[in-house]
């Protein structure tokens, strides 16, 4: 293993949104240097690196000649093409690595690695026809959510299938691609915990989130989550085992159910920084985007605490409707974090950015992150 790669080398990150923007801003901050690739211009992560190369992933010399710029490749995105990875690892290192990213990007590989690691999933079954459908049905029980096994994100590529639906017109717009069955899960709480690793195993993670979605995208994340020590700590647990057993170099998000009894079932991983970690950039010891610069750098990781209980309001591209947001009204409630991407044109459902708020109890943090989003209608 080489030596860590310290501040003033270039970091090379895959993919060019939010994500991408806010490690950029986190590595500029240390004295590194960043440059993004992805097939876009002027992209969220563009405009704060040093250099943005546009290129698609399936262009080998590009692939190659931006991999041999780098000291490190990490990602914001996991959807990288495999074969995009194995022509940049001939010239750098890869963190997390490809068979990390293989895994993540595809439910029916992440379920079949979490099951065979001993980890709790829901039940579930590869479906890659209507007849298969139905036997999976059958097996596991309706209802269930059917969601297609790549590509998937925000609820998108999923539908959920309740006893005496027509299993065979629900395969239709599923037909020619694989696909997985999974079991409904009656949750009380969906809540996710965000880990990292270094590149000598050691591993943080953050206080455990809670998160609150409208129309499947996340809303509100709470941290921390209001559970119990007992259950937060078994949470905590698990993604430390999760990342372990993908032996990853980075950071992790591990999405969970949390049910009434207090079983915990993991719902999906994403093997970088993750919207319901955006707390951490104003709230925490160590971001999760300081902290993936740490781990792919081969530096000792940050800690973790919080600096206080806060709350996260995603902003979309919803909040634009009536014209331009009352930001002055949003930023006027005490404690306020804007952060907005860059994004030009803000459609309904797009990510745009995000308010942090603070407060005594996590109740206050949301209740003051509430009133910040309403008043940016506020004429
Ligand atoms: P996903 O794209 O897998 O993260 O799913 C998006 C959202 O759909 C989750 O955050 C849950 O609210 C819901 N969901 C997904 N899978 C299930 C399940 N098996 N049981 C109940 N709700 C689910």
């Amino acid at each position: 293993m080489s030596g860590p790669i310290h501040p003033g080398a270039t970091l090379g990150v895959m993919g060019s949104g939010q994500l991408g923007r806010m490690f950029a801003i986190a590595a500029r901050r240390m004295g590194y240097r960043v440059i993004t690739f992805s097939p876009d211009c002027d992209t969220p992560t563009g405009q704060v690196a040093d250099d943005e190369v546009t290129a698609r992933y399936d262009d080998e010399a590009a692939v190659r000649a931006f991999a041999k710029r780098v000291a490190v490749l990490t990602f914001e995105f996991e959807n990288v093409p495999s074969q995009t990875v194995e022509w940049a690892v001939a010239h750098c290192p890869v963190r997390p690595a490809g068979r990390v990213l293989h895994i993540c990007q595809h439910r029916l590989r992440e379920k079949e690695f979490l099951s065979g690691a001993g980890l709790p999933v829901a039940p579930f079954r590869r479906v890659e026809s209507a007849l298969q459908l139905a036997d999976a049905a059958r097996e596991i029980g309706l209802p269930g959510v059917l969601k297609t096994a790549a590509f998937g994100y925000d609820g998108k590529g999923q539908r959920k299938l309740v006893p005496g639906d027509d299993l065979a017109a629900a395969w239709v717009p599923f037909d020619g691609q694989p696909a997985v069955l999974e079991k409904f899960i009656t949750f009380e709480r969906e809540i996710s915990v965000l880990v990292a690793r270094g590149v000598d195993g050691e591993i943080a993670t953050w206080p455990v989130c809670e998160n609150e979605h409208a129309n499947h995208i996340l809303d509100i994340t709470y941290c921390p989550a209001r559970i119990p020590a007992a259950v937060a700590e078994q949470a905590r647990s698990l993604a430390c085992k999760v990342a372990a057993a993908l032996d990853l170099v980075g950071v992790l998000a591990v999405e969970m159910f949390l049910l009434a009894d207090g079983q915990i079932v993991i719902n999906e991983l994403a093997p970088r920084p993750h919207n319901s970690g955006h707390f951490s950039f104003d709230a925490s010891v160590t971001s999760q985007f300081e902290q993936q610069v740490r781990s792919v750098c081969g530096l000792p990781l940050g800690g973790t605490e919080s600096l206080s209980p806060a709350a996260m309001a995603n902003l979309l591209g919803d909040e634009w409707a009536n014209g331009e947001p009352n930001w002055a009204a949003a930023l006027a409630v005490p404690g306020v974090k804007l952060h907005l991407y860059g994004k030009a044109a803000p459609k309904p459902g797009r990510k745009m950015g995000h308010l942090t708020a603070f407060g005594a109890t996590v109740e206050e943090a949301a209740a003051a992150v509430r009133d910040a989003r309403a008043a940016l209608q506020r004429k």
